[in-house]
């Protein structure tokens, strides 16, 4: 059986300095652009550099691991796109200090890994682009799988502030990081290394008939919002819903400031991918919370790079998440 403690340091550690890294090329976001001359090369250069470094810490402390992460180097590997190679470098380097262009790309490709082991660990080393560019809310999300379902996680949200009186359309100093063995509870520490030791984090019972606050994508082409709002409609809602990006949407109900998190379908065919899911799953469900899909469906992270099997996503208490499913089906949304 693997070693659980020493997987989720290694993880932690590995989070820990691919957010600081992406905090450093967000606060150098107009410097990069100009390099690059392109309002994505931000997000290109923290993506690459947040995997490279997972893969590098990861590799470091536990030797060769099986990582399933959404990026490959074949880009950065292209004759005309050495800007972000050095730019990429020049990141990374700041918590690796040795890199260098071929350990670089060696790392990225590290990520590579074949989703059909019977463990593995996946990473989405940027999740929430847009919220990445608009300076909000976005994630490194870092999983180990087992038979389809994650054992440890670990979300690192450098944007979110702790503090439920401070905005969650802005970016907090400190941030926040949780990491969870299944079982074993979730913990909340600043994600910039500094300040207080971790907090156990666990949703306090709500009172029965209390409107439900939820939160959903601020993207309109990630999830229906106008099914969210059918759906909030039926059951009893505090009014709009919160809009954030990336998993930080799972912390936000894992630790009670929100009720639910509601993904609903905008496409019929697409599939969520497993590092969107991963991590964000196991926090919310040891913050106290059930995640399914929007028929009830566990998440089954065993059929590759995609969550094959499921179709949108709810997650919420016991107490709210069954009145959830029982609304999409009364209104035919699943
Ligand atoms: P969020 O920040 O919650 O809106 O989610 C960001 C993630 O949405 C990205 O990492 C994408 O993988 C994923 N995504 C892209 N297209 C879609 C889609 N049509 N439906 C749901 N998720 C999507
Ligand atoms: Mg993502």
């Amino acid at each position: 059986m693997a070693d659980y403690a020493k997987f989720l340091e290694a993880g932690r550690r590995a989070v820990e300095d691919a957010s600081l890294v992406c905090r450093q090329v967000q606060r150098a976001l107009d410097q990069v652009k100009a390099i690059t001359k392109d309002d994505k090369s931000p997000v290109t250069v923290a993506d690459y550099a947040s995997q490279a470094i997972v893969a590098h810490r990861l590799r470091e402390a536990l030797g060769p691991v099986v990582l399933v992460g959404e990026e490959g180097s074949a880009f950065l590997r292209d004759e005309d796109n050495q800007t972000y190679r050095d730019a990429t470098l020049a990141a990374v380097r700041e918590v690796w200090p040795e890199a260098d262009e071929r350990t670089l790309l060696d790392a990225i490709d590290a990520g590579a890994g074949d989703p059909s082991h019977a463990s593995f660990w996946t990473l989405d080393p940027i999740d929430g682009t847009k919220g990445f560019l608009r300076g909000q809310q976005y994630a490194v999300a870092l999983a180990y799988i087992e038979r389809g379902r994650p054992v440890i996680g670990v979300l690192g949200c450098p944007n979110l502030p702790s503090s439920f009186t401070d905005p969650l359309d802005r970016a907090d100093s400190h941030g926040c990081l949780y990491f969870t063995i299944s079982g074993q509870g979730l913990w909340e520490v600043h994600a910039d290394k500094q300040g207080a030791p971790p907090k156990h984090i666990h949703r306090a019972l709500r009172e029965p008939g209390d409107p439900i606050r939820a939160c959903e994508s601020v993207e309109t082409a990630h999830s229906k919002q106008d099914d969210t709002a059918k759906i909030l409609a039926r059951v009893g809602s505090a009014g709009e819903p919160v809009r954030l990006d990336s998993q930080c949407k799972y912390a936000v109900v894992a630790r009670g400031q929100a009720d639910a998190y509601l993904r609903m379908p905008t496409k019929k065919d697409y599939v969520e991918r497993i590092w969107d899911h991963a991590a964000g799953e196991l926090v919310a469900h040891e913050g106290g919370c059930v995640v399914t899909d929007i028929h009830g469906r566990d998440l089954d992270f065993a059929h590759g790079r995609g969550l094959e099997t499921n179709r949108g996503i709810v997650c919420a208490p016991p107490d709210v998440h069954g009145p959830i499913l029982g609304a999409i089906k009364d209104l035919g949304l699943a």
